[in-house]
């Protein structure tokens, strides 16, 4: 019998229309932003996949929640509701609100990083080791090996390599070592999970020296789902009790609320210790705002716990994963080289594998994106040379291993139609993908250069048509 499909667990109850241009008109609204997908009015794209951060879809239940959203300054419902969904779904004491995720990475990396300190962490992501850096500390990526390649297939390939691990600690000894930072998943792997029996060996390892273990937990309720998916002994346990036991093996976290928790703004850093949640209270108010709504506004604060109890239903994690995956798996079917195995938020085309006639220095996976809007007004992101910017000593180009374009998938927003549209562009562009041309950057800003740098065609026309 061929396998039964599913479809979304929900249905639809109010539409947003999308603008549809045509090939010309997306030609004249490439040039205008230089070649660059960061730079693309949001008006002139069909299929948004810059991003899965702050771009989910509510529910009616969040909708309407925002109406009973208290607005007081000071003790609000709305922040006794958040407070109440993170105890029942993470299981931790103390709960502090954000205005999003990098809001608590400020509050933890300042409260326990110091001048000296190394912080290891399974790959990093950038706001997460900046606010390390800018307390002084140094971050370690303790990831196994594989995780940088992206042809390993492993099913747990965000693990850490507990002999890193091991190895700094007798290095730099315990007392230099805040933290470890732990991502489940890991968004910069290719949104790749970590598996239950790896958080427990990190954070038994780090009880024997007295080490916290601090999770990003971003995306937790995606990792869950490959647990359950993968590891033997979970295929009945429902994603609830998955996480609970996930977050057993960790002593607090920073979330932020724009991905999993189904909210387009807001983030919580969450701990088990009284005293650090008493010196984030006193923290909270300097950067965010009173505790009990720090950042966030009474509604945001109801429509986020909401979005936590929804995040947790196991049909919605199955869709969600399922349709990366239906996305992922006829690219697969198609030779299209991608990272594998398929992770858990977004499909990472190999762009230096699918343009194999460009060299890296005329920007592959950045010419890959703007051929994929131009083809069908579907927008991804570049991550590879230009997302890595220069040497700072040398003035070179970093030439990072991994040139790729990010194909990432909002949460509830697209239909699995939408998915083919982008799955038929994708296979035309690689047979074709001989005509697809270099670029040459006109523009350079000096400091996170990939939001703002210029492009245009090297020698002729970006696509013959
Ligand atoms: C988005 C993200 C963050 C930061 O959260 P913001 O809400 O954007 O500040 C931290 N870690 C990971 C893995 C992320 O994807």
């Amino acid at each position: 019998m061929t396998k039964r499909r599913t479809a979304e667990p929900y249905k639809i109850k109010a539409v947003e229309p999308l603008n549809i241009l045509s090939h010309e008109e997306r030609k004249q609204a490439l040039e205008k932003a230089g070649y660059n997908t960061f730079l693309l009015d949001s008006q002139d794209v069909y299929i948004d996949l810059l991003t899965d951060s702050g771009t989910s879809a509510m529910s009616d239940q969040q909708w309407g929640s925002l109406m009973v959203g208290d607005e007081a300054y000071a003790g609000s419902k709305s922040w006794y509701r958040l407070q109440e969904a993170v105890r029942e779904v993470y299981g931790y004491k103390y709960v502090l609100p954000t205005h999003q995720g990098r809001g608590a990475e400020n509050l933890l990396s300042q409260l326990k990083v110091k001048d000296g300190d190394y912080v290891p962490g399974n790959m990093y992501f950038t706001t997460t080791r900046a606010h390390q850096e800018l307390n002084g500390g140094t971050f370690v990526d303790v990831i196994i090996d594989e995780a940088h390649d992206p042809n390993a297939e492993l099913d747990f390939k965000g693990n850490v390599d507990l002999n890193k691990l091991q190895n700094l600690i007798m290095e730099v000894g315990a007392e230099r070592i805040p933290f470890v930072c732990l991502a489940v998943t890991v968004n910069m792997a290719g949104g790749q999970p970590v598996s239950m029996a790896n958080m427990r060996e990190v954070y038994e390892l780090c009880q024997e020296h007295g080490i916290d273990v601090m999770y990003d937990a971003t995306r937790c309720v995606e990792n869950a789902y490959f647990i359950k998916e993968r590891e033997p002994g979970y295929q009945n346990t429902p994603i609830k009790d998955i996480l609970k036991e996930m977050f057993a093996y960790s002593d607090g976290c920073t979330m932020s609320g724009k991905k999993d928790a189904l909210v387009n703004i807001g983030g919580f850093l969450a701990m088990n210790d009284e005293e650090l949640y008493t010196r984030s209270r006193e923290l909270v108010v300097v950067y965010e705002g009173m505790p009990t709504y720090g950042g966030m506004a009474g509604r945001d604060m109801e429509a986020m716990a909401q979005g936590i109890y929804e995040s947790v239903d196991d049909h919605y994690i199955e869709h969600r994963i399922q349709q990366v995956r239906y996305l992922g798996d006829q690219l697969i079917e198609a030779g299209i080289p991608m990272v594998r195995p398929i992770g858990g938020h977004a499909i990472f085309l190999d762009a230096r594998a699918f343009l194999d006639h460009l060299d890296q220095d005329q920007f592959p996976a950045q010419a890959l994106a703007a051929a994929l809007y131009l083809d069908s007004g579907v927008r991804a992101m570049e991550r590879g040379i230009v997302s890595a910017g220069r040497n700072k000593e040398t003035g070179e180009h970093n030439k990072p291993k991994l040139e790729m374009v990010r194909l990432t998938i909002p949460r509830r927003v697209y239909t699995n139609n939408h998915m083919d549209v982008v799955a038929d562009s994708v296979i035309e562009l690689y047979q074709k993908r001989h005509q697809i041309k270099g670029l040459q950057m006109d523009y350079e800003p000096p400091t996170l250069r990939f939001f703002n740098a210029r492009f245009s065609p090297k020698e002729v026309a970006l696509l013959e048509n």
